[in-house]
């Protein structure tokens, strides 16, 4: 049986990013950059004030303290946003706000809280003289030109997911817009003729689709441009036309869930493998065990299975780093985490993934299973907040064993 790492390698070697586009700086949260980022100048792009204050000369505050202050005349006023080329004299200051460029000959600014300068309100007007009663040092309150990043300077490399820091940075070095990968297309179907959609009321025999919202949910937050294709009903017809509309809609990825097994009416297997082709593997892990993986008119193909929670794992196996592919983010394995078993856990062998709640207990982080860890009893991952791996072969764990985490939060 293959593993979960080699299956993972084969389905990742299928895929190559979607094409790139550039778009204003405004509509780039969540998109993943396609270039790798300079910094277009220094920042702080010339030396400034860390604080309101007085710009002052070394020789002039190097000694001053509570006991022994030193009165400077004040011969400039310089506001953020504004700048002085008046040179500051021995016996002289002037004052600075936070933000604004030192004037020349400054060597330290002076914080206002260690002035004899009270005054709080706006707009008040600079002191003729101001007493300094405490020390600075060379550079003291101020930030350098380029301390933070040079010109040329590599900031970001292509492949990183835009969240806010990103966009931060990206503006404040002045871009206006970016080149970023496209969102990718991915349509999504449920099967079965037992499925209803929420708001209908259950009859016998049926449930509610529960994998169409779901795995909707864990597309739209991966960034995903969602194509619904809505629930088939177990005939070939259905099925094909449902299908079809992916092609229609130039999908990058079609995913869909249940009717792939054995069962008698499990059309998904046929109409993939008529205008395409779709392997059918026993991967070795638990749940999640039947994995059908193809192409359907040369669109990638996943056919997850049916039960909500093999269906959800699955997806976070193999589904999320393919889909990361696609979106041309840079791979790096998912993060775990070492925790320790609150109760003995047992698997047949297969590598596991085990419903649990992780609390940090004692300074250390402390995993139970959430109750029935069946592949259909979604309570227990809504119950947790991340998966328990147990590495394949592993067949029982006492109570204490350290063991490897994802987390869902
Ligand atoms: P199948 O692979 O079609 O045999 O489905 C396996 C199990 O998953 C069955 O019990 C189905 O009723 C259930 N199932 C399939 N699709 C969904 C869905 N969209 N939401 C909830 N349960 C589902
Ligand atoms: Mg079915």
């Amino acid at each position: 049986m293959l593993s979960v790492s080699d299956a993972r390698t084969r389905i990742l070697a299928t895929f190559t990013p979607v094409e790139t586009v550039t778009l204003p700086i405004d509509d780039l949260a969540g998109r993943v950059l396609a270039v790798d980022v300079d910094a277009t100048t220094d920042f702080p792009p010339f030396d400034n004030s860390s604080v309101d204050g007085f710009a002052v000369k070394i020789s002039d505050a190097v000694a001053a303290t509570s006991d022994s202050p030193r009165t400077l005349n004040v011969i400039d006023d310089i506001r953020a946003g504004t700048y002085s080329t008046t040179p500051i004299r021995p016996g002289q200051c002037a004052r600075i706000m936070t933000g604004a460029p030192l004037p020349p000959g400054a060597e330290a600014v002076v914080m206002v809280e260690d002035t004899d300068f009270k005054v709080r309100f706006s707009e008040s007007i600079a002191p003729k003289t101001v007493t300094v009663f405490q020390s600075v040092r060379p550079g003291e309150n101020v930030r350098q030109r380029g301390d933070d990043l040079h010109e040329g300077d590599l900031v970001m490399l292509s492949g990183r997911r835009l969240g806010a820091r990103e966009i931060g940075l990206l503006a404040m070095l002045g871009f206006p817009e970016m080149l970023v990968y496209r969102r990718p297309r991915v349509a999504l179907l449920s099967s079965g003729d037992e499925l209803l959609p929420v708001g209908a009321e259950l009859t016998s025999g049926k449930i509610h689709d529960a994998n169409s919202y779901m795995l909707a949910a864990l597309l739209e937050s991966s960034g995903v441009e969602l194509i619904r294709l809505g629930v088939a009903s177990d005939t070939e017809a259905d099925v094909r036309s449902r299908l079809e509309r992916a092609v229609q809609e130039k999908a990058d990825l079609i995913i869909s869930s249940a009717g792939v097994s054995m069962g008698a009416f499990d059309y998904i297997k046929a109409v993939v493998e008529s205008d395409g082709g779709l392997d059918f593997w026993k991967v070795n892990m638990r749940p999640g065990k039947p994995l059908a993986f193809g192409k359907f008119h040369g669109i990638p193909f996943f056919g997850l299975p049916g039960n909500p929670v093999s269906a959800f794992v699955g997806f976070e196996v193999f589904v999320r780093p393919a889909l990361e592919k696609l979106s041309g983010q840079a791979f790096h394995p998912r993060p775990t985490q070492t925790a320790r078993l609150a109760e003995p856990v047992e698997s047949d062998g297969r590598e596991t993934y085990l419903r649990v709640i992780v609390n940090e207990e004692n300074g250390q982080l402390t995993a139970r299973l959430t109750g029935h860890q069946g592949s259909g009893n979604l309570l227990s991952l809504v119950q947790g907040n991340a998966l328990l791996i147990l590495p394949s072969g592993v067949k029982s764990l006492p109570a204490s064993s350290e063991v490897q985490i994802w987390s869902l939060e």
